[in-house]
């Protein structure tokens, strides 16, 4: 379920980082939210804008390249944008303030942001994915800094207006040229664009208004999830600056190989040894389903009946229905594919190989692929060396 940023922004792996910064461009041009109007356009500018930020910096990139999560399992920074200015400094930085213009007057940027979404990893057992599970998880995010209740300021205190900028959180230079005045605005470097200045930050969190914090959080895991799965936990994530909305929590889901079976989609497939006895006589088996190792398993589910035929051979498979992993959102399992492997018995006794050999003798094999029985061709070949 990983992006391939590669292809969200439509240029090769070896792509030079001029040629990274150029599909950027052209793509955040296309999909900002300030200028599309197609539907899923704010979705693909935020991914546009996740794959610019993992592959524009080396040290990411490269992590990615040898499939390592370039976030550190702390999710992108380049979180929603409703209300957030995570994006601007890469427009910025890419465009040169130029974006600012698009959407009319940009004015003094707020202190209150969203959070960031945040990304954690769930290992499960084949069986708790199987059946569902509530797990709990211990995270560490920012949360609301309880000191100054996310203001930023320490005992109650107010921002004031920035007297750098009067508050309007962005200064304009006039250079004069032969074509006339040029104004150039940008974010005013004394209150950082936001108009305001924190006169007395909170000790806690530096004017942040949040704080990072570990906690744990409880996952109700549904039924029949696979590696990949991914799932959100509303306002779970990081808590926005100045106090504003928390960015969510998405909770990706792992699931460890099991000894016995594996799994396909919904199906399970396990093989299963048989003596050869059993497969030439025909015999009536019981194999433990994946069901035996839930807690509130029962004598009833923890196993089926395998009906082996006789004369059956290595590599035959027998489908028990509805015995593979529950459908995820929906009635119904999937099925369980046992494979048979025949078991060769070793370790002979002289009357077990008697038997055998009367066996062979009755079936007319004994001829030509035994040498110890009679000199067939082997024995004859070992005659000749010895
Ligand atoms: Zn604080
Ligand atoms: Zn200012």
């Amino acid at each position: 379920m990983s992006t391939d940023y590669y292809s969200v922004l439509g240029v090769p792996r070896d792509a030079s980082e001029e040629d990274i910064k150029k599909a950027y461009r052209k793509l955040a041009m296309k999909y900002h939210p300030d200028v599309a109007t197609e539907d899923g356009a704010a979705e693909k500018f935020k991914e546009v804008g996740e794959a610019y930020e993992v592959l524009s910096d080396q040290q990411k990139r490269s992590l990615y390249d040898r499939g390592g999560d370039p976030f550190g399992g702390g999710g992108p920074s380049f979180g929603g944008f409703a209300g957030g200015f995570d994006f601007t400094s890469i427009v910025d930085a890419v465009f040169g303030g130029a974006m600012g213009g698009m959407g009319g007057s940009r004015g003094p940027r707020s202190r209150v942001s969203r959070g960031q979404d945040r990304l954690e990893r769930l290992p499960l057992s084949l069986v708790q994915a199987a059946f569902g599970t509530t797990q709990e998880l211990n995270i560490e995010s920012l949360v609301l800094c309880a000191t100054c209740s996310g203001s930023g300021a320490q005992g109650g205190s107010k921002p004031v207006t920035c007297k750098t900028c009067q508050g309007r959180g962005e200064v304009t230079q006039v250079a004069r040229s032969f074509i006339g005045d040029i104004r150039t605005s940008s974010p005013c470097p004394a209150c950082k664009g936001y108009g305001t200045v924190i006169e007395h930050p909170c000790p806690d969190c530096y004017g942040e208004g949040r704080v990072r914090n570990k906690r744990k959080v409880s996952v109700k895991v549904p039924q029949g999830v696979m590696t990949g799965n991914r799932i959100r936990l509303e306002s779970q994530g990081d808590v926005g600056t100045g106090g504003g909305p928390a960015g969510d929590l998405y909770v990706e889901i792992s699931v460890a190989e099991h000894d016995v079976f594996s799994r396909h989609g919904d199906d399970l497939e396990a093989t299963m040894e048989i003596p050869m006895t059993s497969a030439a006589l025909g015999a009536q088996l019981h194999m433990a389903t994946i069901d035996a190792e839930r807690d509130e398993a029962t004598e009833d589910d923890s196993s089926v009946p395998l009906v082996i035929a006789a004369g059956t051979q290595t590599g035959a498979r027998i489908v028990v229905r509805g015995k593979g992993v529950p459908k995820l959102r929906s009635k119904g399992r999937g099925d369980l594919a046992v494979t048979i492997v025949v078991r060769t018995p070793t370790g002979l006794d002289d009357a077990q190989r008697d038997l055998l050999n009367q066996l062979a003798v009755a079936r007319g094999e004994d001829e030509e692929l035994r040498p110890n029985a009679a000199k067939g061709f082997f024995g004859k070949l070992k005659d000749a060396f010895s």
